[in-house]
């Protein structure tokens, strides 16, 4: 049993302030395998306090200093791989091999931004200007569940390479896995105050850090509805926000396509990470003379996708996090059949053999028509839905008819079209016949799915603030 109660302030595992404990729940057994203490708005104080006060000295670190600690960050990770994945698959229920992709990008991503910090333009010239670009301050982060490692390093990553110090708060649900990632942070030897985590509820520890005039900015990766709360809580101290939020991303497939490689491929888009991603491609839109033709094709790779097996290396799909998800992603399921879309795999409740964990049988439903509640909501698991056209234009129209706007997937034989097609999709990323990512290029969303980029130069810019000084010479 694990029993995570203390802030990580200042450089140390301290006592805190908040008293409520919660249990963590394995969503592979629903065993108890720990506990976790909420922290304070108190909590939070101490916590942005330490921070302002290592931004006076670390905010003059120089570049050398800073590409050092983000190597230093990704080299112990590196180190404490297994440990860090064996957290990721007992606390978030996810199969080793995806464990292991998750950790591996989290510790990616302070390379990537090293990269991109050792090419950054700190100083710029315009005219007769000189532009600096100022480390905005304290930065609040706020995180969700489906990737606790990547989530907190991709903020962090652009914090450190700016000059800006963190006071960080996980998702609850993944207490044990940031708490690995703390020890990792406090032996890479960052120094005291520029990492500050405090755990705990959204409503308790996320408004304060919202509300708190100390911050100057918070980075946030969660839903669309706290991202508003957020940015409505953030203008009466006029904070920076950036917000990654939800997604209901469509994937395209062309009728030139070679459909024995895309329907595999966008079935692997919509269940990657058991369906919790943000980026899942979980609208399927496909030429509606090739319909019956793509349910022949899911229902023969359906039967080579393995769920549960979590520490089996071909096994794909995992748990959903906690109860409430399950039962959230059940009422999505349910929903799909009462409106009248049809069953191709899947449905309601566990498969078979695995009804002591929160596992969801991999869902594809046809027949689904755009004012169905599957194909306008974000799910959050393995559930994806097909929808047909008749012609290009109306594909990109479904493709855009949504409100969100994070990540398309097009799949087609001539990049010319494909090409083409992206052009016209609003999205923050359109990916053509492949899942790989290119993480130092921008990562964000148009319409509802968020404001500002992460990752690379351009997540970097996003914690700077320009200062021009005229008549410096
Ligand atoms: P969530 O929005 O419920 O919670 C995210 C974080 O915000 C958690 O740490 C939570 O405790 C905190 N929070 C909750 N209420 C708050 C409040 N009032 N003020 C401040 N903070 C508050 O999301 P979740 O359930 O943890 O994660 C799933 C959601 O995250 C999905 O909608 C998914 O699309 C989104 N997501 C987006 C991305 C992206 O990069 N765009 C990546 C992963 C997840």
């Amino acid at each position: 049993m694990k029993k995570i109660n203390k802030n990580y302030i200042n450089g140390e595992f301290m006592d805190m302030d908040g008293i409520e404990v919660m249990d963590i729940i394995s969503p592979s057994t629903k065993e108890t395998i720990g506990s976790v203490t909420l922290g304070s708005v108190k909590d939070v104080q101490v916590a942005v306090s330490a921070a302002k006060a290592a931004l006076k000295t670390f905010s003059k670190t120089t570049v050398n200093e800073r590409v050092e600690m983000l190597q230093r960050l990704h080299d112990v990770m590196m180190s404490k791989s297994d440990e860090l994945i064996k957290a990721t698959v007992e606390e978030y229920g996810a199969p080793v091999s995806i464990a292991t992709n998750l950790m591996l990008v989290a510790a990616k991503a302070f390379l990537n931004t090293k990269e991109a910090l050792e090419e950054f333009e700190f100083v710029r010239s315009i005219g007769r200007a000189k532009v600096t670009m100022v480390p905005l301050g304290v930065v609040g982060m706020i995180t969700p569940w489906n990737a606790d490692y990547y989530q907190i390093c991709a903020k962090l990553a652009p914090a450190i390479a700016t000059g800006c110090t963190a006071v960080i708060k996980p998702s609850e649900l993944s207490a044990i896995q940031t708490q690995l990632l703390l020890e990792c942070f406090h032996e890479a030897g960052i120094p005291k105050g520029v990492i500050n985590v405090v755990n705990g509820r959204g409503e308790v520890v996320g408004t304060e850090i919202t509300r708190n005039p100390d911050i100057s900015m918070i980075s946030f990766t969660g839903s669309t509805n706290v991202g508003k709360a957020i940015r409505r809580g953030a203008v009466d101290t006029m904070k920076r926000v950036t917000l990654e939020m939800g997604g209901k991303s469509p994937n395209i497939i062309l009728e030139d396509a070679d459909f024995r490689i895309a329907i595999p491929l966008a079935l692997r888009i919509a269940f990657g990470n058991s369906g919790q991603a943000c980026i899942a491609g979980t609208r399927l839109i496909i030429p509606e003379n090739r319909l019956e033709e793509v349910k022949q094709i899911i229902k023969i790779v359906d039967q080579n996708i393995k769920v549960g097996k979590l520490w089996d290396k071909d096994s794909a799909i995992g748990a959903i996090v906690n109860e409430r998800q399950y039962e959230r992603v059940q009422r999505y399921i349910r929903a799909g059949i009462m409106e009248g879309a049809e069953l191709v795999i899947g449905g309601e409740g566990s498969p078979q053999g695995l009804e002591n964990g929160y596992y969801v049988k991999p869902t594809v439903f046809a027949n689904v028509t755009m004012d169905m509640t599957i194909a306008k909501e974000e799910i959050f698991g393995p559930v994806l839905s097909i929808l047909t056209y008749k012609t290009e234009e109306e594909a990109i129209e479904i493709a855009n008819n949504t409100d969100y706007g994070l990540a398309a997937y097009i799949s087609s034989t001539d990049l010319e079209r494909a090409n083409s097609v992206a052009s016209q999709i609003e999205a923050g990323r359109v990916v053509i016949n492949m899942t790989e990512d290119e993480p130092r290029a921008p990562f964000g969303g148009f319409k509802q799915s968020g404001i500002g980029r992460e990752n690379g130069v351009f997540g970097m810019e996003e914690y700077v603030e320009p200062k021009t000084i005229l008549g410096y010479k």
